[in-house]
């Protein structure tokens, strides 16, 4: 046997199981060919602008199992190893999507007193994979968040509004002509479209919306022209 034949065979014995069923996983990939089939990926087609004239959008998922309940347990969980899987299989999403490699990613920021409870950021966390394969730098500085919001989720559209008002504080002027947003998941899109308002205002030329997952709350209207993004596979 030659020596790359026995390392060959070596590194196949000694690659782990897949992070979610334990069966044998792709090489150099968290899940195996099973688990990645399953999952619910959000193709270009659906990736649609978001409503409110927002920028450009891109997502991995659809916000449905498992990645609607792997999200939910990371965030009140504190489970660091499936927040990095994930982190992973967000990249593999986004990558090939990508028109134009922004300079810089934009986490969602939390206000200091969720961060220190809950100990992490999980759009920072989810985006760090990304960044590394992009070779560009996370901003966690640029934007911090002021105000500790509520979920627009359990909100009427009043309420939502108010609830955003001056949630955020740009502060230094980067150097960085077009960002991409990054959260782990887009309902409303209004943290979003906020965050999106703030940077164009303070001179960043170019702005997009990246998420791990995206579901969309639809209005009757909305419903009628919009296409599902039900997940069909
Ligand atoms: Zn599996």
């Amino acid at each position: 046997m030659k020596a790359a034949a026995v390392w060959q065979a070596l590194q196949q014995t000694l690659t782990p199981n897949c992070a979610f069923c334990g069966l044998p996983r792709i090489v150099g990939y968290p899940l195996c060919t099973h688990c990645h089939e399953d999952l619910p990926w959000l193709p270009p087609e659906q990736n649609l602008p978001l409503p409110g004239g927002c920028p450009a959008s891109v997502s991995a998922f659809a916000y449905q199992p498992p990645i609607s309940s792997l999200l939910l347990s990371i965030k009140f969980g504190k489970n660091l190893r499936e927040l990095a899987t994930l982190g992973e299989l967000t990249a593999t999403g986004i990558l090939p999507q990508l028109a134009k490699v922004p300079d810089a990613i934009l986490p969602v920021p939390l206000h200091n007193a969720r961060l220190h409870k809950r100990g992490f950021n999980q759009a920072l966390e989810l985006a760090r994979p990304l960044a590394k394969q992009l070779g560009i730098p996370l901003l966690t500085r640029t934007i911090t968040r002021s105000k500790a919001t509520l979920p627009q989720t359990e909100l009427d559209s009043s309420q939502r509004q108010h609830n955003l008002q001056q949630a955020f504080q740009f502060h230094t002027a980067a150097p960085y002509r077009h960002i991409a947003i990054f959260d782990d998941v887009i309902t409303t899109g209004a943290t979003a479209r906020e965050l999106a308002a703030l940077l164009l205002a303070n001179g960043i030329e170019q702005v997009e919306i990246w998420s791990c997952a995206r579901t969309i709350l639809r209005s009757k209207a909305e419903a009628d022209t919009t296409p599902s993004f039900a997940h069909t596979g």
